[in-house]
Order: structure tokens, then sequence, then C-alpha cells
């Protein structure tokens, strides 16, 4: 979701010059400073977006669970209230509206880095410089976490959604209840290809996710790798599935 808007913004606003207004009074007073404003990158980090300036600062959206991405033609009507946008970045030809986000921040690349929250993102599988290593350090810096909740914290990794995590650990064969000092070199690997993989499937098969979603609604009903039942519960205040008999 956060990959398929970043491609679609870069299209739009990158190396545009952009003028962006703000729907929370607070940020008012930097629209002067961000007219005819170059957008040097767009980037996903986590399920951050990061817009990039030439001047070095960036606008930080985070869309949270109810937050959205409008992008029209100019003239075009917007499908939501205008009073829900957030921020409007205009470029001569197209506006791309941030509606009902939670966090719309304008920061200097310090700023960010030395931001407590969201400059310490874990690496993002979906970026070029995803690192792996720095992901397993991360990761075996908290040998007591199960994994099915280290898979879910944003300082871990970025990027994963509830699905994903089930799927991936399903794939992996490792019950999301394993802590993280018990999972072997193999299964770590394993587990981590899988992520990959799906989160490839999730960003460019959207629609059919239905295709290699495997246990996720399928709580009470016979795994299709064992045939034992798929059993549920909660770990993180999240919903997890589960085979106990093929997930060990
Ligand atoms: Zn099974």
């Amino acid at each position: 979701m956060v990959h398929y808007y970043t491609s679609k913004l870069e299209k739009i606003i990158g190396g545009k010059r952009v003028s962006i207004e703000f729907g929370i009074r607070k940020l008012k007073p930097l629209e002067p400073t961000l007219k005819a404003v170059k957008v040097t990158k767009v980037e996903a980090h986590g399920k951050q977006f990061r817009i990039w300036f030439a001047d070095g600062r960036l606008l930080l959206v985070h869309l949270m669970m109810w937050g959205s991405w409008g992008i029209y033609r100019k003239g075009q009507t917007w499908e939501r209230a205008p009073e829900r946008a957030r921020a409007i970045i205009r470029t001569r030809t197209h506006e791309a509206v941030v509606f009902s986000a939670p966090v719309v921040r304008i920061l200097s690349e310090d700023e960010l880095r030395n931001h407590p929250k969201w400059g310490n993102v874990g690496p993002d599988p979906l970026r070029r410089d995803f690192s792996r290593r720095l992901f397993y350090r991360r990761l075996n810096s908290r040998p007591e976490l199960p994994i099915g909740e280290a898979l879910l914290d944003q300082t871990i990794i970025s990027g994963i959604g509830n699905i994903l995590r089930i799927e991936a650990l399903f794939r992996a064969g490792v019950h999301p209840r394993r802590k993280v000092k018990t999972l072997s070199r193999g299964e770590k690997i394993r587990m981590l290809k899988a992520v990959i993989s799906l989160m490839k499937m999730w960003l460019h098969d959207r629609n059919s996710a239905s295709r290699w979603i495997r246990i996720y609604g399928r709580v009470g009903k016979a795994c299709p790798r064992c045939s034992g039942t798929i059993e549920s519960f909660r770990q993180a205040g999240r919903l997890t599935i589960a085979c106990p008999y093929c997930q060990v």
C-alpha cells in the first residue's frame, strides 16, 4: 500500500516544483516556505511516506489506520471532504491530497534522524538499501520477544502488516509464539525469504491476494499443508493465526 502510493506520487511530483498547503493550523505558517519547492525524492520507509525537498527538508506522512491519499488531476473533484485534507501538494497539473492522516510533519534531515519515534524505523525489505544484517542485528537484540510480535515491531523491520506476518510464518513453518532466541539461523533465513517474497506479491499483485493467502481467514478449518486445524490467538493486541502442527 505504502509502496504503491509512493510510486504513484513519484510519477506525479518527483522532480517537480510543488506548492504545499496544510489543513493543520500549526503548519500554516510554513506555507510561504513551501511555494514552488522542488521535490527531489519520494520514498517509503515502513509505513511512512517521506517526500524530500531540494532545501533539505522533508514532508513526513504516516497514515496509521485511517488516513489516505487522493491523487487528482487539477480541477478534478475530490472524493473526500476538503475539510479532511491535512496536506495538499500541488503541481501545475495535479493535486496529491493527504486525508485524515494523524502524522503530517515538516522536518529537517537532522530532526528526522534524532526523532525518537519517526527516525528509528527498522530496515524495509522493499527498499533498495535494505540490509539483512541490520535486520538480523535488531531481531537478535530482542531474544525474549515472540517472533510473531517481532515482525510487527517497526523498529526491527518495517512495513509488515498482520496478514503478511501470519502468512510469512506459516510459509517458514515457524510458530508465532517461538521466542527469537530459539530460532535457528536456517529458520530466520527461511522466514525473511518468505517475508520478502510475500511483500513483493503484495506490491505487484494486490488484486489477486487470494492466490497467495493460505491460512489467513481459515481459523477452525483444515491446514492446506497438513490438514490439522488452524488456530487463532491474540499477540501484541492483534489476531494471530497459525497451524499448531506444522508451525513448530
Ligand atoms: Zn499445518
